[in-house]
């Protein structure tokens, strides 16, 4: 246990996981604030700055109080703090199964291997493409998921291409339709018509509750 581990924290809370192949499970979100991209349409700018110092401890306790097994540790960008790969593994240590979120841009190396990383590649349509960091992929392990947020026929055809580019067609591949921008119907289209073998990922938490935070 890392008692003395501190971490800037935007809110915890519990909800539904909306993403991945977890969507639909019960799940505790602890959000970290700071983020190092300022992606087009990004839906949680609060958490850039937004939060609170909490031990380690404190945020593994209230992970408990949840009553549910599913944490997701996402951000902004859960791995700018240092702490990150602490909390991770303290978690994993306490049998939770552990998801972390992270956008693309920095090494994953540090994640527990027991966690599952969600690692985004960012598309053009949300201006931050140029940021990412192209050798995570060769270090992401078999149960790792890859996702995509596609805003418009261009983007989907970039994203094609890097599937293709990387070899990653058999592995957990993601698209999401980036809310209010892209029909999903249109985006299943595309990926019967490609043969595409990936999961289409909607932001279930947004069409259950809507698009406002901590849900
Ligand atoms: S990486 Fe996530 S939190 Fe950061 S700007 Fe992009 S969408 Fe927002």
């Amino acid at each position: 246990m890392d008692d003395g581990v501190r971490l800037k924290i935007c809110e915890t809370f519990v909800s539904i996981q909306g993403e991945s192949s977890y969507a639909g499970q019960p799940c505790f979100f602890v959000r970290l604030t700071g983020c190092n991209l300022r992606c087009h349409c990004c839906d949680t700018t609060y958490a850039y700055s937004e939060g609170k110092e909490m031990a380690i401890e404190d945020i593994l306790s209230g992970a408990r109080d949840s009553g549910v097994g599913l944490v997701e540790i996402t951000g902004g960008e859960p791995l700018l703090q240092k702490g990150t790969p602490a909390l991770i593994k303290s978690l994993c240590d306490e049998g939770f199964s552990v998801l972390v979120e992270t956008n693309g841009s920095m090494k994953i190396d540090l994640i527990d291997s027991r966690a599952v990383a969600i690692l985004d590649i960012k598309t053009p349509g949300s201006g931050m493409a140029e940021e990412m960091f192209y050798g995570n992929l060769e270090i992401l392990r078999p149960h790792d998921e890859i996702k995509f947020v596609i805003a418009d026929r261009a983007d989907y055809l970039w994203t094609k291409g890097v599937i293709e580019k990387f070899g990653l067609m058999d592995r957990n591949i993601l698209l999401s339709p980036s809310f209010e921008l892209l029909s999903p119907e249109v985006l299943v289209e595309w990926i019967i018509e490609d043969h595409l073998n990936v999961r289409l990922n909607l932001q279930l938490h947004k069409y259950v509750f809507g698009d406002r935070r901590g849900v």
